[in-house]
């Protein structure tokens, strides 16, 4: 992985002295990974959340044949005339599952329900609102176009069609569409491997006792939540001390199981030192600074093959850089598709103070108004260390860096944190 230098010429667009934009940063490091190989072969419901590695040809037509949309009667269409003066008889029924079995002639109809098989010599389908039945006659009042209400054999799939490409994550509307394939296993990308680890000789784990000065590791438990979600298969390293030989060690055991290694904290000026050294020894390191807030520090480089991501100590600060920079990587590197990045617009409930320089990434919490309106309001207090505004927040509230706040019932642009599915 060859990582550019934080020397390089800063990004074209104005930045405070020494910082790299949030778009720079995120550019160098998705063109920094790159996919894993192996995959492995699962049932389609275990593949849930997986990314395909195969072409999904389909070998049947979807619908296999050609059906109704409706419940109604099935007639032809040459018979719309006869119909509305004299009726026409009903001969059969078709349900879905049993086909009528028959065939239609002039002055015929069957009985048809949704799902169920076109007779032979029918095609149109009448709704059973536009018809008067009286015994085995239907009589259609309302209009009735030829070819109404059928749904044709390979309209959804066609034998021959590609239908899903390796990268695609699967969804349940995958599985779904793998089943009516008749498909029982695909084959899909290995899980990552993330190996993470605190760092800090103040951090302590749940259940330990706080001495003085100490604080617990909340860390290593956003990222376990985010990487547990993304998908990962998650080493936990737990709390590595700020020393040279421990953070060694525990980027070498870290780089020999995992494909990426991901630690928080350490990364600042004055505390980077002990990460600097050992990655200039087991692989390459960039320390860049960030025009974001939270954030700011990031660290970007190699442990012998893994890729590594250093994000900042601050909890928020963590959390944040982690979803901007970390998560794409990551997906880049399982080999998923980008996923769509939902960024919308919504009317600001109060004023968000910002400075001029550093794009932020401010806690919101994001609804409607009275009038429907999309609405965001601040979660309160910004600092990196306030945990309880991601908690808050159901959205990030994205201030460009050359913005220098924003009042009350402006239009700000917002990243909600949550999906439909
Ligand atoms: P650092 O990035 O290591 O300089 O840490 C910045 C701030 O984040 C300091 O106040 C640390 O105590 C705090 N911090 C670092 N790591 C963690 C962690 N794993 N959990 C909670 N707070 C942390
Ligand atoms: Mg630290």
């Amino acid at each position: 992985m060859a990582i550019e230098s934080t020397t390089e010429s800063l990004n074209k667009r104005t930045q405070p002295s020494g910082l790299i934009s949030v778009d720079e940063a995120r550019q160098r490091i998705m063109d920094a990974v790159k996919p894993i190989e192996g995959h492995e072969k699962l049932a389609i419901r275990d593949a849930l959340g997986r990314v395909l590695a195969e072409d999904i040809i389909s070998n049947i037509n979807v619908p296999a044949y050609d059906n109704s949309a409706m419940d109604g009667y099935a007639i032809a269409s040459s018979d719309i005339d006869v119909n509305a003066k004299q009726g026409l008889t009903v001969i059969g029924e078709s349900f879905a599952g049993k086909p009528f079995s028959g065939t239609m002639t002039s002055g015929e109809s069957v009985r048809i329900m949704t799902g169920a098989m076109i007779p032979d010599g029918a095609d149109t389908i009448v709704m059973q609102e536009q018809v008067q039945r009286n015994d085995d006659t239907i009589i259609i009042n309302g209009d009735v176009q030829s070819g109404d209400h059928l749904r044709r054999a390979g309209e959804d799939m066609h034998v021959g069609q590609a239908v899903l490409k390796p990268g695609k994550l699967l969804t349940p509307a995958e599985l779904g569409l793998l089943a009516s394939l008749g498909i029982a296993e695909v084959t899909v990308k290995r899980r990552l491997r993330v190996a993470f680890f605190s760092t800090g000789d103040e951090l302590r784990s749940v259940g330990e006792v706080l001495q003085e000065g100490q604080i617990y590791d909340s860390n290593r438990y956003t990222l376990y939540g985010m990487l547990k979600r993304f998908g990962a298969e998650i080493i936990d390293m737990g709390v590595v001390t700020d020393s040279r030989d421990a953070v060694r060690d525990a980027f070498r055991q870290a780089a020999s199981i995992a494909d990426a290694v991901l630690t928080s904290g350490g990364v600042s000026v004055g505390e980077a030192d002990y990460v600097k050294d050992t990655l200039e020894e087991l692989g390459e390191v960039n320390f860049w600074r960030v025009a974001m807030k939270p954030g700011k520090p990031l660290a970007i480089g190699r442990v012998e093959q893994a890729a590594f991501y250093g994000v900042p100590g601050n909890p928020v600060s963590a959390m944040a850089t982690f979803y901007q920079f970390a998560l794409p990587a990551l997906q880049k590197q399982a080999g998923m598709d980008e996923p769509l990045k939902l960024i919308l617009k919504a009317r600001a409930q109060c004023q968000l103070k910002k400075d001029i320089g550093r794009l932020e990434y401010q806690r919101g919490v994001l609804g409607y108004d009275n009038n429907n309106e999309l609405v965001v309001n601040t979660t309160g207090v910004q600092g990196s260390h306030i945990l309880t505004s991601m908690s808050l927040a159901n959205c990030f509230i994205i201030l460009q860096a050359e913005s220098d706040g924003v009042d009350k019932g402006e239009l700000v642009s917002v990243q909600p944190f949550a999906g439909i599915i």
